[in-house]
Formats: C-alpha cells, structure tokens, sequence
C-alpha cells in the first residue's frame, strides 16, 4: 500500500490544467449529462470515509498518470489476460458488479497493489515468479479483497483529520467542476502541502480478511488455494537475494509465520484442487521478460526453455524467441524457416491459441509477406473478433498497406460493437478517413479520441473543425453537432 501514496503524489505535480482535463475526462466516463443537474454528492470533506464514487474519481486521476508513466505495459495481451483472470475471480467476490482494473507494471521488486476505486496494479517481478495461475490468482484475490472490504477507505479514515481532509480536498477539487480556478489551484496547493510521505499500511486485522476472503474466492473460482501459502514460503525465501531485506510485497502485506500459520488453518477446511493451468500464463511472462529485462537477455532464457522436459515450457521458449524477433524488428533471431516450423509446432501443441495465431500473422507481416499475414489476421479475427491484440495487428497492417476502405469497416465494426470504448478504435479509424480524404468523418473521430483522453478543448476544436468540412452527409453533420453541443455543456460547466 506504500505505492498508493508514492503514485498519489505525483498527482499533485500536475498543474490545474491537467487535473481540469481530468476531470473532464472522468466526468464524460460517468456518462454525460451527470454534471449538468446531478453533482454527486461530496459529503463533508471531514467526516471519516469516503463514497465509492470518490474513491473512484481518486483512483481514475491516479490511474491518468500511472497510464502517462513509461512503466505502465500497454501490451494488449498482458491487459486481456490479466483483466480476464481478474474478472474470474470478481464474480466470485461479494461485490460481482464492481468495476475493477487490472494493470502490469514494468517493475522486478515483487509486488501488487490496490488503488482507491478497484485500479489493481501488479509488478511484472510478481508475475514472473508466479509458477502457477492459482499463485498470481492468490495474489489478485488479496487485492480484490482489500478493494470490495474498501479497505482503503478504511485506512485514510484511520489517518485522522488531515489525510482525509487533504484526498477528500482533492477529490473536490477533482470532481467539483463548479469550483472556479482559484479554488481548484488552491485545493491543489493544500493537498502537496501536507506530509503524503508517511506510509499508509493495513493492519493486522485488514490483512486476515483480505487473506480470508481472498481463499474463499479463489477456492470458489475454482483455483488451488493452497498455492497461497506455497508462494508466500517462495517469496520469503526469495528475500535473502534482495538487498533491503524483504520483498516489497511483504512489507507492503507483511507475512510472518503468524499469518502463514493462519492460513494454513484455513485450508485445512478446504479440498485440494488439482488445476490444470493453460498455457497463457507462460506466453505472458514470456512478454513480460522481454518488456523487464530486454530481447536479448531474454532470448537467453527462451533458448534455455528449448530444453525443458516440459512440453508447454519449451512451446513458451518457441513464442519467447518470436516475439523477441517481432518486438526488436530483428530478422536474425529466426530465419522465416525455423520461425515456421517453429510455430508449427506451438500450434500443434496449442491448436488455434489466439497469441499464437496473433505472432504468426505479425512475423509473416515483418517479414514482408503482406498477403499472407492479411490472410492470418483475418482468419484469426473470424474466430476470435474480439481479441484487441488481432485488431490492432490487422488495423497497423491494413494502414502500412494504405487498404484505407478496409481499415475503416474493421474498424467501424469495433466501435459500433465493443463493450468498453477503445480510444485506439477511433483512432485507426479516423487514419482511415483520414487515408480516404473524408475530412468531416476523420475530425469527428478525433475529437473522440482526445476528450476520452481528456483533452476537451482540442476536442471541440476537431468538431469545429468538422463543421467546416463539406464532405459529410446529413447524419453525420447532425452527430457532429450534438456532440460539439454536449461538449461545449461540459465546458461551459467548468468555467462556472
Ligand atoms: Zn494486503
């Protein structure tokens, strides 16, 4: 929990521009309309918690930074795979319907944190020392745990009066878009001034419900709870190879034998399940080893795991040594040969695996067999439509090929059928208008593109802009209005 003070206060370098956009941003997240008439309620700054809805707005605010942060891993793949395992485990918690966040960061200390409003970070060290699903599964479930027990909340509360005034100022500052500048900035000012450095830690008492709950979901997602204390064993002895003494992840959730003990007792109570991980665990610490330590030390590891006696181990080296070769653009680490025969042979062992299928299509792309990794995206995409990794791929390799006709139905496609805005659909899409010389379509894309990025004011500039243009039909010079209306609203309520 060290972080969550460490990150948050980075949010006070920002200027009040910034934060203005944040709010601009978190504002049109919640849904327009929502600022006019029905400020939410921010309660009295000083009294001893927080709504959800504020911790929220903190965590998205925090969250705007740590995205800008080059630590934050980007990577389709990582995102999907860790959002999916998360998600697994949220069902099963006593909050299903709380909007969570999964997200790695490029960091080799061993540790995971949990941000105000369900923003779940997990160190890619974390992740790499996982032998299991179940492990990293344990270690999400934690955090899950201190989110849905808003164990957060809890803590700053226990802070006393000058933390909880300070983040409820900021909260203010954040969401109270009536608030003129002055205030704003000196809401701003009050929050840095405080001492943010002293450390936020969980008690005794947080850290055994989190633990409790967190076996209970994973025992229920149909994981092996008795991975938990098995990993925990591994992280204190992985202490002695660290040179401040503990891994970060124990002294941010210290374990002593007190709390292993515990644990241990619960399990007891609970069957043992023998789970069968798949592969993807081992394709995404492949990424994450080529993200945290470089291809080429990598490619060490990946040449090693070549000779494992364990099928899915050396398949995980096979798509290691190509996604080496793809992210570094290097043709020598395999020749079009081996890297053939290469995923030939993943694929035999993992029929139609949507990560393979993705680096098959983006090794046939970098080496220049346009057709063939066309042919690739599209059949993986009918199988797999929704995988952001094959939409990204094909949008980049229809672009680079200049098929901006076909750019611009894959992805209208998406933005008219995906379930959570994508910023990066807009934005291919209006590189295809933009290719297509259609001017109004390929403005009004990217004013969506910077206000769910924050930017309003260069938003309602491309709707201008938009407006201008003489190439668009009725419906489309109606849509461009009523957003550029709805903008201006937003603005103007910030002006206030
Ligand atoms: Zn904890």
């Amino acid at each position: 929990m060290i972080n969550v003070i460490n990150i948050a206060c980075s949010v006070y370098d920002s200027t009040v521009t910034r934060i203005l956009l944040l709010i601009v941003f978190c504002v049109m997240a919640v849904g327009k309309g929502v600022l006019a008439q029905n400020l939410p309620d921010l309660g009295d700054p000083f009294r001893d918690d927080f709504s959800p809805f504020q911790e929220r707005v903190i965590g998205a605010s925090i969250m705007g930074n740590i995205r800008s942060s080059t630590s934050y891993v980007s990577d389709p793949e990582i995102a999907d795979y860790l959002n999916h395992l998360g998600y697994q485990l949220v069902a099963n918690s006593d909050a299903p319907t709380t909007d969570f966040y999964f997200f790695a960061l490029i960091n080799q200390t061993l540790n995971a944190f949990a941000l105000p409003g369900g923003y779940v970070g997990i160190h890619s060290g974390l992740i790499l020392e996982s032998d299991n699903e179940s492990m990293l599964a344990g270690v999400l479930g934690h955090e899950i745990a201190h989110v849905t027990q808003r164990h957060i909340a809890r803590v700053i509360a226990g802070q006393g009066r000058a933390r909880i005034g300070s983040l409820a100022a900021m909260a203010a500052a954040i969401l109270a878009a009536r608030s003129n500048t002055d205030i704003m900035q000196a809401a701003v000012m009050t929050s840095a001034a405080l001492p943010m450095q002293s450390q936020l830690s969980f008690t005794r008492e947080h850290e055994r419900e989190a633990d409790r709950i967190g076996l209970r979901i994973l025992d229920q997602s149909e994981f092996d709870p008795h991975q938990v204390p098995l990993f925990f064993k591994h992280l204190q002895r992985q202490s002695r190879l660290y040179e401040s003494g503990i891994p970060e992840y124990l002294r941010t959730h210290p374990i002593n034998s007190e709390r292993i003990a515990d644990i241990e007792a619960r399990l007891a109570k609970l069957s043992s399940a023998q789970v069968e991980d798949g592969i993807a665990l081992l394709f995404v610490k492949a990424r994450l080893r080529i993200y945290q330590d470089g291809p080429l030390s990598a490619i060490e590891i990946f040449k090693e795991q070549l000779n494992s006696q364990d099928k899915k181990v050396r398949v995980a080296g096979m798509y290691g040594l190509l996604c080496s070769s793809i992210f570094s653009n290097d043709l020598t680490v395999l020749t079009i040969d081996e890297a053939r025969a290469t995923l030939d042979a993943a694929l035999r062992s993992e029929p139609g695996h949507p990560m393979l299928l993705s680096v098959e299509a983006a090794f046939e792309r970098l080496h220049g067999d346009l057709g063939r990794a066309e042919a690739l995206y599209a059949g993986a995409l009918a199988r797999y439509p929704t995988r952001k990794s094959l939409v990204y791929g094909y949008a980049e390799l229809l672009l680079s090929s200049e098929k901006f006709k076909d750019l611009e139905k894959l992805m209208s496609n998406h933005v008219w059928n995906a379930e959570i805005r994508d910023s990066k659909y807009y934005e291919y899409r209006a590189k295809a208008y933009e290719g297509l010389k259609l001017k109004m379509a390929m403005h009004r894309d990217y004013a969506e593109v910077l206000a769910m990025t924050g930017n309003l004011v260069g938003a309602i500039n491309e709707l201008l802009s938009a407006q201008k243009a003489t190439d668009g039909n009725f419906f489309l010079r109606t849509s461009v209005d009523s957003r550029l209306r709805e903008l201006e609203e937003i603005k103007r309520e910030l002006e206030k």
